[in-house]
Formats: structure tokens, C-alpha cells, sequence
């Protein structure tokens, strides 16, 4: 199918497809066995030009396309899902945020971490405070020209790997009174009381550490704490608002996985031979196979609008609820289609010996981390219904005593 990709868009994609069947694709086998942090691979991304291509210029990057880094992350993602990973978080995630909302103090420590092989950090989730993280219990308290920032996070993917980590954390002037929430700059080993509490054991992405981290007493300097134009009031909304594009890419990394799968599935049913011939000439898989390809289809074509809507990095994204979409639906039609995958290898997709079970632990997280598909719904509902939906109950309290108000 023609996607209207340019020839340069299309030599890129020919690039990633071959650097991603290289040493990548039989990397992704041991890393998922060893769980190990894949140096080597960072290494020979950083030499491709994959690592922070969407960085612009000015800070050192090569002022790369959003497209062109969802074309890189899908031909990755079929090989290997923790390289697709370093692909996003070096291109989207915090940088992304970082582009947008920094200082040029901020933007050049960022991009000079990532373009040297760094996979930031994001720090918002904590065990009290999952969907709901404005509840979350970091604290940032302002100390003259420094913030002191207590706290605790879990699930942050690069614990113990990442330098950069970019800390959502309530604010509160020198009174103690609360001013909203920020996001700061911390680098690990510069800034001390970062401290790395434990890895969490993962279904799947084995080489990307999911962990938890503790912050006792990090002093900040004042200049390191990011917040949007819109002050720190209403800025963590705004500051959310930047993991559009951090969508699109977890979207694209399962997009990628399932492409994969895919791929494997076709090779296999045309060869795979029962009561005498292709199990490929059995309808009941034709039909499967058909709503594989129509799913993986309709993903990638509302990836690549999403991606092209988004202008360069550090511009904000147009259309927040076009990337909740896109996650929502490449997310949950990646799981089907590994899954289905795996049934056409029938045991010998249960074994490890095969990819198509590490592809199913790998792709079932995308429901769940970067906003789960719940919870992105609730924000595509209340785009269509022209509401505002508050999650708590004082919200909706609060939204039904002035209907009742105004209606007396
Ligand atoms: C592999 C992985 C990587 C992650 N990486 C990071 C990271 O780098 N940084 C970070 O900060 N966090 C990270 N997370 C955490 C992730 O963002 C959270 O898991 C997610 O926000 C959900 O929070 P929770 O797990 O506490 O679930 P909960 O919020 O407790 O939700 C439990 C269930 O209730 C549903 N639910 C909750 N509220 C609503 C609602 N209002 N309406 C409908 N359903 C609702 C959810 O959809 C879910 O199914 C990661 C998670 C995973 C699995």
C-alpha cells in the first residue's frame, strides 16, 4: 500500500529495516534472556544517527521529522523491542518535553545526554498515584535558589540505566504553601539522593529496567525546574500535553512488534503443513490473517497521520486526541495480532525457542504504561461529547451543584 512517504522517507525506512535485521534482531533474543541493558545496541544507534534524530539543530541533533522517527521505531520494533524503546525516549518522552517548555540551559544538558547515548527518565508514577498522578506525594520545596525534592517513584523505566530523569514533584514556596506541579532536571550521579531502591521483575522488555526509585533530599538548582508558559498553576496539564508525541511513539513500538509477528506468521503458514498441505490454504486462518493485515493497516495509518501532523520537535502537538486514538487502537490491535500469530505456530508458539512468545510479553504493556487505554478513552469521550470529565468524585460534585445551581 502506498503510504505517501518520500523517497527519502522511504531510503530511511530501508535503513532501519536493514540495521534492525543486522546484529539488532538476534540481540533482542539474548537481551530478552539476559535482561540486560543493551549497551552495545545504544552504541551502534548513536553510530546510525538513531539516538535523538528528532533533536533539533541548533542542540546538536539532525532536526529529524516525527515521521522519520516513527519509520525507524516500527522497523526496529520488529526486531527488537527494547531497542524500538531507546528509539522513543531519545526522540519523544522527556526530550520532547524538554524542547518544548525548557530554558536553552535545559535543552542543551538534555540533548548533549541523549545525543551521548542516554535514555531520559520520566518520573510521574508512584504506588499511591497511578492514573490519578496528581494525587502524587513528591515534594519540591523552594530553599533559596534551590528546590529540595522528597519522594518516591515506581515503574520508571531506565532506573538505574538513565541519567537524565526528568521529576514531576508538587511544588511549595519557602511557607510551605503549594504552587502546583512541576517537573525538574535531575542528572543521576551529579545531583545526590537519587537513590535506585529496586528492579521490578517484568512479564516482558526484559532489557529495559523497570524500577523504583527513592529522592532523599535532592537539592535542585532553581533553574533546572521546567515549567510551561502557563505557570506551574495549570502547567502540569500542560506538561502532560507533551506526551502526545511520546504516544504516538509507544503506539508505533507495538505497531512495530505486531508487524513483526506478522511477518513471521505469513512465512510460517505458507510452510507449516497439516492433512497435506499449507495450513495457509485453511480458511479459518485466511480470515485471521486478513484481520491482522486490515488491523496493522489502520494502526500504521493513524500513526503516520499523527506523526505528520506533529511539527518539529519542540512544537506542540495539534491534535492531542488524534494521539490517544492512535495508542488506544495500535495498542490493543498489536496484543491481538502477536497473539494470533502465536496461535498459527500452535505449540511451537508457546516455546521459547520461537520469538512469538517474547513478542506477546513484550507487546502487552502498551495498554498500560504512558496513560492506559482507559484512561485515554476518557480523554477521546470527553473531546466528543464536548465535556469536561472530571475523575473524582468532588469534581463531579462540583460539576453537578452548578448544573443544580443554574438551573434553579
Ligand atoms: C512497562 C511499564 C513502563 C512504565 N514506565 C513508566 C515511566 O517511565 N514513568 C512513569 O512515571 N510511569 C511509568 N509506568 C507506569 C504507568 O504510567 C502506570 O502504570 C499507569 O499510569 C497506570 O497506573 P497504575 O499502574 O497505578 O494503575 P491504576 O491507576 O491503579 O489503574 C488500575 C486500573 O484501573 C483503571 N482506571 C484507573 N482510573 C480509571 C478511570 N478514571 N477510568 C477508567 N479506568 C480507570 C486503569 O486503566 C487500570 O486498568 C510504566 C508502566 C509500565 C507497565
Amino acid at each position: 500500500m502506498d503510504l505517501g512517504l518520500t523517497q527519502s522517507e522511504l531510503t530511511l525506512q530501508q535503513r532501519a529495516r536493514k540495521f534492525a535485521n543486522g546484529t539488532v534482531r538476534k540481540r533482542g533474543i539474548e537481551i530478552d534472556r539476559t535482561g540486560e541493558y543493551p549497551w552495545d545496541v545504544v552504541e551502534a544507534m548513536k553510530a546510525e544517527g538513531f539516538l535523538g534524530m528528532t533533536i533539533p539543530r541548533k542542540y546538536g541533533g539532525q532536526g529529524a521529522s516525527f515521521l522519520d522517527a516513527v519509520l525507524v521505531i516500527e522497523e526496529l520494533g520488529k526486531a527488537c523491542t527494547v531497542a524500538s524503546r531507546i528509539a522513543v525516549e531519545t526522540n519523544m518522552g522527556a526530550i520532547s518535553t524538554v524542547m518544548q517548555y525548557g530554558s536553552d540551559e535545559q535543552k542543551k544538558l538534555a540533548a548533549e545526554l541523549v545525543l551521548s547515548g542516554d535514555k531520559p527518565a520520566i518520573c510521574i508514577t508512584e504506588p499511591d498515584a497511578g492514573s490519578d498522578a496528581t494525587s502524587m506525594g513528591t515534594r519540591a520545596d523552594k530553599r533559596g535558589d534551590a528546590y529540595v525534592i522528597n519522594g518516591r517513584k515506581h515503574w520508571i523505566t531506565g532506573a538505574g540505566v538513565s541519567k537524565l530523569h526528568l521529576i514531576f514533584a508538587k511544588v511549595f514556596d519557602e511557607q510551605s504553601r503549594p504552587l502546583g506541579i512541576a517537573g525538574f532536571l535531575v542528572v543521576r550521579e551529579k545531583d545526590k539522593g537519587l537513590k535506585f531502591v529496586k528492579r521490578e521483575p517484568t512479564m516482558g522488555l526484559r532489557g529495559m529496567p523497570e524500577g523504583e526509585l527513592a529522592f532523599e533530599n535532592i537539592e535542585v538548582p532553581a533553574s533546572m525546574m521546567l515549567t510551561p508558559p502557563s505557570g506551574i498553576k495549570r502547567g502540569f496539564f500542560d506538561l502532560m500535553n507533551a506526551y502526545n508525541s511520546q504516544r504516538v511513539g509507544a503506539g508505533t513500538v507495538a505497531l512495530g512488534v505486531a508487524g513483526g509477528a506478522f511477518d513471521y506468521a505469513v512465512e510460517w503458514i505458507k510452510t507449516r503443513e497439516q492433512f497435506g498441505r499449507p495450513i495457509a490454504e485453511f480458511q479459518g486462518l485466511q480470515w485471521m490473517l486478513a484481520d491482522m493485515q486490515v488491523a496493522l493497516t489502520a494502526s500504521r495509518l493513524m500513526l503516520y497521520t499523527a506523526a505528520r501532523s506533529k511539527g518539529p520537535n519542540g512544537s506542540p502537538f495539534p491534535d492531542p486526541e488524534l494521539a490517544a486514538q492512535a495508542k488506544i487502537f495500535s495498542a490493543e490491535a498489536a496484543i491481538k495480532i502477536v497473539n494470533d500469530a502465536l496461535q498459527f505456530y500452535g505449540a511451537r508458539g508457546y516455546s521459547n525457542n520461537f520469538p512469538l512468545e517474547r513478542m506477546a510479553r513484550d507487546v502487552r504493556m502498551f495498554t498500560i504504561g504512558g496513560g492506559t487505554a482507559q484512561v485515554l478513552r476518557t480523554l477521546v469521550a470527553s473531546k466528543t461529547l464536548g465535556w469536561k470529565l472530571p475523575q473524582t468524585r468532588e469534581g463531579y460534585l462540583d460539576i453537578a451543584n452548578k448544573k443544580k445551581s443554574a438551573a434553579e
